[in-house]
């Protein structure tokens, strides 16, 4: 199969969320609609061209964050093609997530080693359904030969003075965390047993091994946040080692409440509280978005986590510097490092 007729029946999306998206739109008949100000930010070209081309208003920001997943590292290539796309797509959603932004497109560079037609309708039916999922399309990438592997990058927009950043944190803050932490670590655990037997895992087990392939970026209510916190980011390497990040950039400190943190039942009944405790703080792929907010907004923040079906947990304070954890009032030890690339 040639080049280009792979990617127009692999990587040539419909979309029906956005009926901008359909086809390509005049261009001139998209800037005039962009020169009013309530004009949203639009994609005006995708897949066919040189570029693709959006249409930025200019009370909004655009931005962009990229991912590559290499096999062997980020992935096994032996993980059904659909999860892998699931996971490609969903790492770059949590970064859009956890600036406060709303997707606006992706595009897709992949090197194949081979065309394999099974695998590549796979990957591309998987993608195609998150990416219909996060309501981001597809609008270009690049096709080539090589060790597979895959690399992604999003564009997202955000109102002017609506970001939500890593250097924004201040003394006295309240530290939050949406969903539960910990699952994707305990799932890394079950790989073999998923891959090898697909279907036989527990119940609890299932649910471990969907947060690790099939995480879900709180994306509308991040954005949603963006009226009540200024400062967030999403976990992926680990609670511990990414508010570290916030920590330095906002040159504070923070104190966590380890007994507070959100472990699901499922993980608790798998690995044991101790261990679950563990995961929580140093595994990572967990996609969840841990921000800091003033005291004052609590009642906001809950409302504001049910109205968009979400779990949300305080489990700490922003303090003058240090980072202390505590397990009811005594330090809590903890027993794994985060994962770091370069350095194992
Ligand atoms: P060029 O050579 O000008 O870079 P290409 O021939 O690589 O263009 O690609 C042709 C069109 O197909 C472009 O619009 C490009 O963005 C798109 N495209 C190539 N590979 C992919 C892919 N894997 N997914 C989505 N679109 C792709
Ligand atoms: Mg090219």
């Amino acid at each position: 199969m040639a080049e280009f007729d792979l990617i127009k029946q692999y990587f040539t999306f419909e979309y029906d969320f956005d009926q901008n998206l359909k086809g390509n739109i005049d261009a001139e008949q998209a800037s005039s609609k962009s020169s009013k100000s309530t004009a949203k930010p639009r994609v005006v070209k995708g897949v066919g061209d040189d570029c693709a081309v959006f249409d930025i208003p200019n009370n909004y920001q655009l931005v962009t964050s990229t991912d590559t997943l290499v096999d062997g590292v980020h992935f096994f290539s032996k993980l059904p093609p659909e999860l892998i796309a699931h996971k490609a797509l969903a790492a770059n959603v949590s970064d859009l997530a956890a600036m406060g932004a709303k997707p606006l497109a992706f595009t897709l560079s992949i090197s194949l080693p081979e065309v394999n037609e099974h695998w590549l309708a796979g990957f591309s039916k998987g993608l195609q359904d998150v990416s219909t999922l996060f309501k981001i399309p597809l609008v270009g990438g690049d096709t080539t030969q090589g060790p597979l592997n895959i690399n992604i990058t999003a564009y997202g927009v955000v109102k002017k003075g609506r970001l939500l950043e890593r250097n924004k944190a201040v003394s006295g803050d309240d530290i939050w965390v949406t969903g539960y932490l910990g699952e994707a670590a305990a799932a890394l655990e079950l790989e073999s047993k998923a891959l090898g037997r697909q279907y036989n895992l527990s119940d609890a087990e299932q649910v471990l091994w969907n947060a690790l392939t099939q995480p879900v970026p709180p994306l509308k209510f991040a954005r949603k946040l963006t009226k009540l916190s200024r400062c967030g980011l999403d976990i992926s390497d680990g609670l511990a080692a990414d508010l570290g990040h916030v920590l330095s950039q906002s040159q504070c400190g923070a104190k966590i409440f380890v007994e507070s943190l959100p472990l699901s039942d499922a993980l608790v009944n798998s690995v044991g509280i101790d261990q679950a405790r563990q995961y929580a703080v140093n595994g990572g792929d967990d996609y969840e978005l841990c921000f800091t907010a003033l005291s004052n907004v609590r009642n906001k923040v809950l409302n504001l986590a049910e109205q968009c079906g979400v779990n949300v947990t305080r489990i700490g304070k922003i303090i003058g510097s240090g980072l202390e954890l505590t397990l009811y009032g005594q330090p809590f030890q903890s027993s794994r490092s985060s994962w770091q690339h370069f350095n194992q």
